[in-house]
């Protein structure tokens, strides 16, 4: 795997931190507990969406965009990392945000990553829950170019082959981290969504000959669905990368246990890990994708899932923007 290959173009701080967490493994009696922080990789407030970009906003410059276009649901971090990516290359930013969340209150569709998209004029519609969101994408984009702009349309969550590049960049860059560390990594745990991410992971790790198995933690999907567009991903980004042998469906392990009533809808399990980690350790998830991905770790490691010397790191996916829109949750919140 030689990524250097394909363009990128500089967004984020790499290489995020890779962490021991000493007082949550202690509490939970094992198994040793990492996190690879790429909730820090420093692009706006920073998340995985950021490793994407970077491969996506260097195809869109090649291409000689000069608007970016994509979707997300209403407090989408995606929609937040390429409105900054926009800025940082000097180009204009489109997004259709999804109402695919209703009930959360007030500040929903103002606060948080909202705020953020409006400061970094990223011009922003609304639609109805429902709709095919990038063929909605798509039609604006054709919109805006018989307008004489340049538009790049970048899929949900930037989850093509070309963003998954940046999870098989991840993949190389934690093993690397724990190669130096001499750490041996027996499992990697995240929340997945769009997908991009666990694709990419899986298309690296597989190109690199390190057979860890990751679990993805589905926000939305049912489990074989997610599972379906997990495997499909994995396969065209492999393809991409130039991977010799196709992946096996069986590398692919998801579950659904932890999206509660649906996407963006809070559960009882997402709240109190949440509690955990930031009282623990002062490290904050959010509550529509890594606070879930989190719980499904805490429920795994209470299940007997892991051995207690087992090495397990969490992939923080970032998302704690979208925390000022759920303030409700947290309100008279006191022990975990
Ligand atoms: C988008 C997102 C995910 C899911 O990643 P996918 O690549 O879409 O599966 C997880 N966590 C956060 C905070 C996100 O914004």
């Amino acid at each position: 795997m030689h990524l250097a290959r394909f363009p990128k173009y500089q967004l984020g701080h790499f290489p995020t931190p890779l962490e021991r967490l000493d007082r949550l493994s202690a509490h939970l009696g094992g198994p040793e507990i990492w996190i690879k922080r790429d909730d820090c990789t420093g692009l706006a407030s920073g998340g995985n969406k950021t490793r994407k970009l970077e491969f996506l906003l260097a195809d869109a410059l090649k291409q000689g965009a000069n608007t970016l276009v994509t979707q997300g649901a209403t407090q989408s971090n995606h929609v937040r990392q390429t409105a900054a990516a926009a800025c940082r290359a000097g180009l204009d930013c489109h997004a259709l945000l999804e109402r695919r969340v209703t009930n959360q209150g007030a500040d929903y569709e103002t606060a948080g990553n909202v705020l953020l998209d409006q400061m970094m004029g990223c011009q922003y519609d609304f639609r109805p829950e429902g709709l095919d969101m990038n063929a909605e994408g798509i039609a604006l984009s054709e919109t805006l170019r018989e307008q004489g702009h340049k538009p790049y349309f970048i899929p949900g969550g930037g989850s093509n082959p070309i963003g998954a590049l940046g999870y098989a960049a991840c993949a190389q860059e934690l093993v690397c981290q724990a190669d130096a560390k001499g750490l041996q990594i027996d499992h990697i745990v995240h929340a997945t969504g769009s997908a991009g991410t666990q694709a990419g992971l899986l298309a690296g790790l597989f190109a690199l000959n390190a057979p860890i198995p990751v679990t993805g933690f589905s926000v939305r999907a049912p489990r074989q669905k997610q599972i379906d567009i997990v495997h499909a991903l994995a396969e065209q980004t492999a393809r991409l990368i130039g991977v010799r042998g196709t992946l096996p469906r069986e590398i692919v392990i998801a579950y659904d246990d932890q999206v509660g009533p649906g996407y963006g809808q809070p559960t009882d399990e997402m709240v109190s890990a949440m509690l955990l980690l930031a009282q623990l350790e002062g490290i904050l998830l959010d509550p529509v994708y890594s606070g879930k991905g989190f719980a499904g770790l805490v429920s795994m490691i209470r299940s007997g899932a892991f051995k207690k010397d087992e090495r397990v790191v969490f992939l923080h996916t970032g998302g704690s923007a979208a925390l000022f829109a759920y303030g409700h949750l947290f309100e008279n919140q006191k022990a975990a």
